[in-house]
């Protein structure tokens, strides 16, 4: 079935990439987005320039055509960030999704797919993550991520809006055709820095703790691969027009990959080993998260491409030499 898909925060590194896979699966799509960090270049077909937080401009978008639902990717994201500056995150992260979900209700419009985070989880006391642990963020970027999904799960309730959560792992990789993947400015993200730093881009990459409680003493996370969050999007859409009210989904692949362990695959897929020096710890980074993502396997009939790190690291350094870049 085709739909008519409202992706706001389009142009951005997840949101660009589940619009073309969207597109590519026979979707009509419309992307707005304020280009805050999203790239006006790896948006294609229909595209309004514009903010979350613009309640005018959200009712003219959501009039001007019978929207089947929205997936609603914008927000600010880096986690350091936010710890800086919690009203800006707080402003487009919660503020943003309140007005645009009243925008949604009064035009008529009953669907969500929210990019939501295993931040919301905090510091795991048990591992893996399942969706019925607490909320406990430990960043204001997870209590607005957390927040949200609060207040999703009372209009689900009570304002009968079909919502969806998909509570993101570590999103990685790119187009397999290298046409686009992540761009940051500035850019934060392991596996990309990981790159840059093996091609001489940028300089060696920084170890943020080697005395974690790990195999290796570095850091575990979840890495996965963008098109498989991509397909978790379109599982998830294809059951709320089935007339599913949704949930929330942890999608991950279950594998936790240390940082030295995301080092030696890019150093094999860029065929340099990246430079690296040790650095302290980075606040607020837990020493391990890894998914359970049983629940999108039964319910969505979900399940991970990607469960190669060697593939997941290879699409990115793809994109990484392409002239898109
Ligand atoms: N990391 C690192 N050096 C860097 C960037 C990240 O050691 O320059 C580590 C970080 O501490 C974490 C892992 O790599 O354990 C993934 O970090 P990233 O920022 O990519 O994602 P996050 O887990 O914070 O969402």
């Amino acid at each position: 079935m085709s739909a008519r898909v409202l992706v706001i925060g389009g142009a951005g590194y997840i949101g660009s990439i589940c619009a073309r896979v969207f597109s590519d699966a026979g979707h009509r799509i419309v992307t707005l987005d304020n280009l805050s960090t999203g790239h006006r270049g790896a948006v294609s077909g229909p595209f309004i320039e514009g903010d979350i937080r613009d309640r005018k401009l959200l009712q003219e978008v959501l009039r001007s055509e019978p929207f089947d639902a929205v997936l609603h990717f914008a927000a600010k994201s880096v986690v350091g960030h936010s710890v800086h500056q919690p009203a800006h995150y707080f402003d487009v992260n919660v503020g943003g999704t309140i007005g645009l979900v009243q925008e949604m209700l009064d035009a008529g419009v009953r669907r969500m797919v929210f990019s939501s985070t295993c931040a919301i989880y905090g510091t795991p006391l048990t591992l893996p993550l399942t969706e019925d642990l607490p909320f406990a963020p430990v960043s204001p970027y997870g209590e607005t991520k957390a927040m949200v999904e609060r207040f999703l799960a009372l209009c689900r309730e009570r304002e009968g809006l079909q919502v969806t959560c998909l509570r993101y792992f570590n999103a990685a990789g790119a187009m397999l055709d290298g046409s686009l993947g992540e761009a940051h400015d500035p850019e934060t993200h392991l596996i990309p820095l990981a790159i840059q730093a093996a091609m001489g881009r940028r300089p060696p990459l920084k170890l943020f703790g080697t005395d974690y409680p790990t195999r290796d003493g570095t850091c575990v996370r979840d890495y996965i691969h963008v098109l498989d969050l991509a397909d978790a999007h379109l599982r998830a859409l294809k059951q709320l027009l089935e007339g599913d009210s949704g949930d929330g989904y942890n999608v991950g692949t279950g594998q936790g990959t240390t940082v030295r362990e995301v080092l030696a695959a890019t150093g094999r897929a860029v065929g340099t080993p990246v430079p690296h020096a040790p650095a302290p710890r980075r606040a607020g980074d837990p020493a391990a998260l890894y998914a359970q993502s049983d629940k999108a396997r039964l319910t969505l009939g979900w399940e991970p491409r990607f469960t190669d790190l060697d593939d997941i690291v290879s699409s990115a350094v793809k994109w990484a030499r392409s002239p898109q870049f």
